[in-house]
């Protein structure tokens, strides 16, 4: 049995094998009608979500499974205090498997530490959200028929932006792969992302403020939202908000077979007269995410009655996580763990990821 929290957590044989199957799914649906007829799924948003959490519930009832569903955090025990594993606990004995968001990151690693049965991370604050990349794979493989030698740009809040962190690590592992990071200098991509995933990979990236001179040279843009929710100071979002907008003047400058990608939702950053342009991708993704679920969910329901697979947990070394957004900051007794990163040599959090100072 096993959870799928990063990206990482699937080998790209079982991407492959992922997309594969939901294209599948997609050419013969009644023939998955069934295919998880008695089990239950449980979505746990504690953060607001439209799209991921319908995609999950949709894709659960299209293969004839049940869902238990807490539509928020408000309505929730967690609104009375109760801890993440807690809650996990409780959930593995009515559910089979379960999705689950939340505003602090590493909480859903937390989830699956604690629980009894696969957890899916739906979203942990500002760090990853793997269910949006295998979305976003599936459409980037069916526009090119391939997912490597592409030059990706991603454009907008690489900060906060978890859709991005996701992805960047899944097509860091496609030779090829160019990476074009369009931000203002206060949302460039950090630091763990940048040198951790992108240098060690040795493929090429650079960064830059300007879209305009970024779009020629693109085979996908990820635009996204500035993440409102993300930011200390109200009047720095202000300030950032409108720093990037994608206008149907400035897709003259891409190219013919650009594809524009967005998470959604959009607020601002695509104008809605790209919406008919051939290269607009982002209402097909949300399709291809609820496609990609029901390949997931398959996937782990499948290895549920196995072992539960071990990670690799790091060690106590002493440190406490410097991330305010940690998971560690609010859940009871959770220990301070760290690993060591062999190729930046810096310790970091295993729980949300972020990184003490350099060891040397
Ligand atoms: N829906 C995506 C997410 O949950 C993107 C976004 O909210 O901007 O991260």
């Amino acid at each position: 049995m096993r959870s799928i929290i990063d990206v990482l957590d699937l080998s790209v044989k079982e991407l492959d094998d992922l997309i594969r199957q939901a294209v599948d799914i997609s050419e013969r649906p009644r023939d998955f009608a069934d295919a998880a007829r008695g089990k239950k799924l449980a979505t746990l948003f504690f953060e607001p979500s439209t799209r991921t959490r319908l995609s999950f519930e949709a894709a659960m009832y299209e293969l004839g499974g049940n869902v238990l569903s807490v539509p928020g955090a408000a309505l929730s025990s967690a609104a009375k205090g109760e801890s993440v594993s807690d809650t996990a606990k409780v959930l593995s004995c009515y559910a089979d498997i379960a999705a689950i968001r939340h505003p602090r990151e590493g909480a859903a690693l937390v989830a699956s530490e604690a629980a009894s049965i696969p957890v899916i991370n739906a979203g942990d604050g500002g760090h990853c959200h793997p269910t949006q990349t295998l979305a976003d794979l599936l459409t980037v493989h069916r526009e090119k028929g391939r997912l490597d030698s592409l030059t990706v740009g991603f454009c907008g809040d690489l900060k906060y932006g978890r859709t991005v962190h996701s992805l960047i690590n899944a097509m860091a592992r496609y030779p090829g792969t160019k990476f074009v990071l369009i931000s203002p200098e206060e949302l460039k991509l950090p630091a763990y992302v940048r040198e951790g995933t992108i240098r060690k990979s040795g493929l090429a990236f650079c960064e830059t403020a300007s879209l305009e001179e970024a779009l020629p040279g693109l085979d996908i843009l990820y635009m996204t939202r500035i993440q409102r929710e993300r930011f200390e100071e109200a009047e720095d979002y202000e300030r950032l908000k409108n720093s990037y907008i994608l206008t149907a003047e400035k897709m003259k400058l891409a190219g013919e077979n650009c594809s524009i990608l967005h998470p959604l939702p959009r607020v601002n950053e695509i104008s809605v007269k790209v919406d008919d342009d051939p290269r607009a991708c982002y209402f097909k993704q949300v399709k291809n995410g609820k496609l990609m679920r029901m390949a997931l969910i398959l996937m782990l329901l499948r290895e549920a009655e196995s072992p539960k697979e071990k990670r690799e947990m790091g060690e106590d070394t002493g440190d406490v996580c410097q991330n305010l957004r940690c998971i560690t900051t609010t859940e009871q007794e959770l220990p301070q763990r760290f690993t060591i990163d062999p190729f930046t040599h810096r310790k970091k959090c295993v729980w949300c990821e972020a990184e003490t100072k350099p060891l040397f």
